[in-house]
């Protein structure tokens, strides 16, 4: 199956000048689905992965079907002041001002062998962030993955070091 063509460019959104990848035409075919999610299996199994971490909002899809898939715990990686209980927090640049993300502090187990899942990697500040965050806590960081991968923003040079993969590259 052609995953690309279940992508819906949409022109200037959220601002003029961004050309947004929406997944959600992907996310409403149900094959669509699961050969994304068989794919994103095919990668992540048998690297002796113990939890998966979802980026808020849209790295949370796929990152909780596949952690069901693999038979392991998912870890939400949230927007500062969204989490209930004591966090790790990690602030990064973005173009104009800077962001905040956060884990819970008792998210990860020593030892834990962690897969990072995004929708998108653009210029990969989010990606690179959630790394330090989730590297922070002592949890070991053994693959990240990305449905879409816009290459000409040169985002993978960020992660260089880690096994990066995604499934559709613009
Ligand atoms: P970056 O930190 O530049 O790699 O941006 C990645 C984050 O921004 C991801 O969480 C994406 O969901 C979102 N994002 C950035 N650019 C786009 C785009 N063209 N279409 C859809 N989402 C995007």
């Amino acid at each position: 199956m052609e995953l690309d063509k279940l992508i819906r460019d949409v022109p200037d959104f959220p601002k003029e000048g961004i050309l947004f990848k929406d997944i959600t035409t992907l996310l409403k075919d149900a094959g669509g689905f699961a050969d994304a999610l068989d794919r994103f299996y095919e990668f992540a199994k048998d690297k002796g992965i113990t939890k998966i971490a979802g980026i808020e909002s849209r790295g949370f899809i796929f990152g909780g079907a596949l952690a069901a898939r693999l038979g392991v715990g998912f870890v939400p990686v949230r927007k500062k002041g969204k989490l209930p209980a004591e966090t790790i927090s990690e602030t990064y640049d973005l173009e104009y001002g800077t962001d905040t993300i956060e884990v819970h502090k008792d998210a990860f187990d020593e030892g834990d062998k962690v897969l990072l899942h995004d929708d998108l990697l653009a210029t990969g500040g989010t990606m690179k962030a959630a790394c330090n965050l989730i590297e922070k806590t002592g949890a070991e960081i053994v693959q990240i993955s990305f449905l879409i991968n816009l290459t000409f923003l040169n985002g993978a040079e960020k992660l260089e070091g880690y096994d990066v993969r995604s499934l559709i590259e613009y």
